[in-house]
């Protein structure tokens, strides 16, 4: 996740786009949500310029998409893979642009995501790597792609395994796996708070995880954590990367993962 154009979170204020209502709404939900990443990073005595806002866009359609855009945003999170990868194909005319796969991914859909994603942020297993490192081969192969896939492991918190993520006792070796893998490379850490805990203790743990990647990983520098409800305790402890939906996009249609 290299910084690209308008991917960091302080950017100044953001160009009012004429048109539509929606438009009116996103920009000022962007505006506000930059200030709010903003304020979290001076209150945590951090440089906002260290922190991405990653917009989750899943259940929303590609014309939002669009309209970000235009607002100056380069990267998107999606969490769904054949919602996500028809989004993709419909704005294959924005460039540049930065697809993040954030959501649990079955292995069968590694081949397709390996087409499309800049990061995947859900790497949870051994043979979820595999599969993404063979399909990423096949992509740069078939021209579909160039750089290598970066990859964050998603850590579980609570060691509940319906909710995705590694165990943090299974974390090196899967991190020493990915390192071997020619078509992936390491990126930092993702992590999702357990439920029903508290988020300030988790995020804490989290932390604590991180440098002990990075000690044996120093590029593992990322660390994706933080959402709408919970972005500020994660920028006070260590988040590079907060992914915002509902904060910006409204309310999603349906529940969703
Ligand atoms: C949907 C989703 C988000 C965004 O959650 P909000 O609470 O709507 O900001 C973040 N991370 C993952 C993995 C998601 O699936």
């Amino acid at each position: 996740m290299t910084a690209g154009p308008g991917s960091g979170a302080a950017r100044g204020p953001v160009a009012a786009v004429p048109g539509s209502a929606r438009a009116a709404a996103l920009g000022t939900a962007l505006t506000g949500l930059l200030d709010r990443i903003a304020a979290a990073c001076r209150a945590a005595g951090r440089d906002p310029a260290a922190v991405r806002l990653l917009p989750v866009t899943k259940f929303f359609p590609a014309s939002d998409i669009d309209i970000l855009y235009q607002l100056g945003r380069r990267e998107f999170g999606e969490s769904r893979e054949q919602e996500a990868a028809a989004k993709v194909d419909e704005l294959s005319g924005l460039s540049p642009i930065r697809w993040h796969m954030i959501g649990r991914l079955q292995r069968n859909k590694a081949k397709s995501v390996a087409r499309w994603a800049a990061v995947v942020h859900s790497v949870d297993s051994e043979r979820l790597a595999t599969a993404l490192d063979q399909g990423v081969s096949a992509a740069r192969d078939a021209g579909h792609r160039d750089a290598a896939l970066r990859v964050l492991l998603q850590v579980s918190l609570d060691r509940d395994p319906g909710r995705g993520g590694v165990v943090p006792t299974e974390l090196a070796a899967l991190a020493d796996q990915v390192e071997r893998c020619e078509n992936l490379q390491l990126a930092g850490l993702m992590a999702i708070p357990p439920l029903d805990s508290e988020v300030e203790a988790a995020f804490a743990r989290l932390a604590g995880i991180h440098a002990r990647l990075r000690a044996a990983h120093p590029a593992a520098t990322e660390l994706s954590a933080g959402m709408s409800g919970d972005l500020e305790v994660a920028i006070a402890h260590g988040s590079t990367c907060v992914r915002v939906g509902t904060a910006l996009m409204g309310a999603r249609p349906i529940t969703s993962q």
